[in-house]
């Protein structure tokens, strides 16, 4: 047993909120309470903490991460760096430490930050002629080769640009290692795909980075290979971080056949919803839209799945007790989706003692992002019990494109405010690798509605959807939590809980806003383990 005294500890437990001791043992809270009351009845048989005073708040999940895309995007070359040479550099060094003709891959440059522009094939065979390399920029929609890559490929000059793609090109006409849009993949299709066990090191590499910015959990939204990949770290007793993984629709029916719900598992590995695109997504102007966009008078973006195609699909899990997440980005998809769990919110009410199973926690569907909703359904998801899961960070990153894109139904986009006050139960996460895993960013654009640079402005961007730091903390918590149906033993510090917990420095609660950005957890738990 531990116990953990003088401490400022955050619960999050409405029965008992601030505590000075916890006691720790068997991986979950026995006592919390006072350093008198915890330290003379734990005295002798258990090892002391002294905290001096540091804040203790729980673990944050980060309820939307692509974690095989997060973890194989760190095993790559870091190619944001502020010259062409310092980019050449590292593949070089990276060269260095990969076998002859294994693939070097990289991603983050862009040429507008170099002074020296777009490299060429020849650059990077200067530094790296033995290697197929392929190197992706920051806005993945050009990619730069060496030669290697590009013979691999069997592009010369006699290769036409494919559709919807551009190879670049020398003053004598041939390939000069660029590939725009559609031509990347002429390259990219080569690349070979991680293996599992390759996966499960990365994701055992990246799991580090994660303790240290506060992340205990995860939900997952990558595949199969990823469900691998964690089943082996957890064989090894190498998963120290509890992820709830996401079926893909297509898979539903295996999931089916083996008689598996929503919530199979345990506290480390669970099986979560079945995920569902219902539109696209704001960028390309592809998310569905009630209006056309602003500009585009032709343009309502792609609607994937309309209600009576999500009903389908919904019945089938429903009936088998799978819960749904539903990407969902434009208002148009956001009222379909909508549409859809209010008829099966209305079957599963009206099947008790539903065949499949005895349980009757309800269903933890979610719709994921809720970007911009009509006023009219924005009440519905509070009211039929669909967990609103979203990325504060996608707000300040994407505030001028909605602006621009969407004109004034922006004032209802990324509206937690609103959620919130209609009652529906907030879960936060990044949508790493898209934006960083942070939760302390995450939480800064979630009170703050700005960028760190602090635009737009003082009081953010429609800074009545801010939330208080405590609002933010739980959706990153306990609402969490309730969407992985762990709401009884996880995100809050309370007795029978799971001793998932952060030490900071800086206290989230009373600190300068703009400080949360700062905040590095000194130590972190998961299940009763210092993991940092
Ligand atoms: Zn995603």
């Amino acid at each position: 047993m531990q116990v953990l005294y003088n401490a400022n500890i955050h619960t999050l437990d409405d029965n008992y909120p601030v505590a000075e001791a916890l006691a720790i043992g068997g991986g979950r809270i026995i006592a919390v309470g006072d350093d008198h009351t915890i330290r003379s009845h734990c005295e002798g048989m258990a090892e002391f903490v002294n905290l001096g005073g540091k804040v203790v708040i729980p673990g944050l999940t980060d309820a939307h991460i692509h974690l095989e895309h997060f973890a194989m995007g760190l095993q790559k070359v870091d190619c944001e760096t502020s010259s062409r040479g310092e980019c050449l550099e590292r593949v070089a060094d990276r060269a260095r430490s990969t076998p002859l003709g294994s693939w070097i891959s990289g991603h983050g440059w862009n040429q507008n930050d170099w002074a020296a522009g777009f490299g060429s094939a020849g650059d990077l065979d200067a530094v790296a002629a033995q290697n197929p390399v392929y190197l992706t920029a920051k806005s993945l929609h050009a990619a730069w080769a060496n030669s290697a890559a590009l013979s691999l490929a069997h592009i010369d000059r006699d290769t036409a640009d494919p559709l919807d793609g551009r190879l670049g090109r020398d003053e004598d006409g041939n390939p000069d290692g660029i590939l725009y849009e559609s031509a990347m993949e002429l390259v990219s299709r080569l690349v070979p795909e991680p293996d599992v066990d390759q996966l499960a090191e990365a994701i055992l590499n990246a799991m580090p980075g994660l303790w240290r910015m506060g992340l205990t959990g995860v939900h997952d939204f990558d595949r199969r290979r990823c469900l691998l990949a964690l089943q082996i770290l957890k064989e090894r007793g190498d998963l120290n971080l509890r992820v709830l993984k996401s079926i893909p629709l297509e898979d539903m029916s295996y999931a089916i056949s083996l008689g598996i719900h929503s919530g199979f598992g345990d506290d480390y590995l669970r099986i979560g919803q079945v995920k569902l695109f219902s539109d696209g997504a704001l960028g390309p102007r592809t998310a569905a839209m009630l209006g056309s966009y602003t500009g585009e008078p032709d343009n309502k973006g792609m609607l994937f799945l309309d209600a009576e195609e999500l009903v389908e699909h919904g019945r089938t899990a429903v009936d088998n007790r799978l819960a749904l997440a539903v990407h969902a980005i434009g208002d148009r998809a956001n009222h379909e989706v909508l549409n859809a769990f209010a008829k099966l919110r209305e079957r599963e009410r009206s099947t008790p003692g539903d065949k499949n199973s005895g349980s009757r926690q309800m269903l933890r569907h979610r719709i994921e992002h809720v970007q911009l909703i009509h006023p009219d359904d924005a009440p519905r998801l509070g009211a039929l019990g669909i967990v609103a899961s979203m990325q504060p960070i996608h707000a300040t990153s994407d505030m001028l494109m909605a602006d621009r894109f969407w004109g004034e139904r922006a004032e209802h986009s990324y509206a937690w405010r609103t959620q919130l006050d209609h009652g529906a139960v907030l879960a936060f996460g990044s949508d790493a690798p898209v934006e960083t895993p942070n939760p302390f960013a995450g939480l800064h654009a979630a009170v703050t509605r700005r960028r760190p640079d602090g635009r737009p402005a003082d009081n953010g961007w429609y800074p009545e959807q801010r939330l208080g730091f405590k609002e933010a903390l739980r959706a990153y918590t306990t609402g969490a939590a309730y969407a992985a149906g762990m709401e009884d033993r996880l995100g809050k510090l309370a007795p029978g809980y799971l001793a998932d917990l952060l030490v900071l420095d800086i206290d989230p609660f009373e600190c300068e806003p703009d400080q949360l950005l700062e905040i590095q957890p000194q130590k972190v738990m998961v299940g009763g383990t210092w993991v940092v």
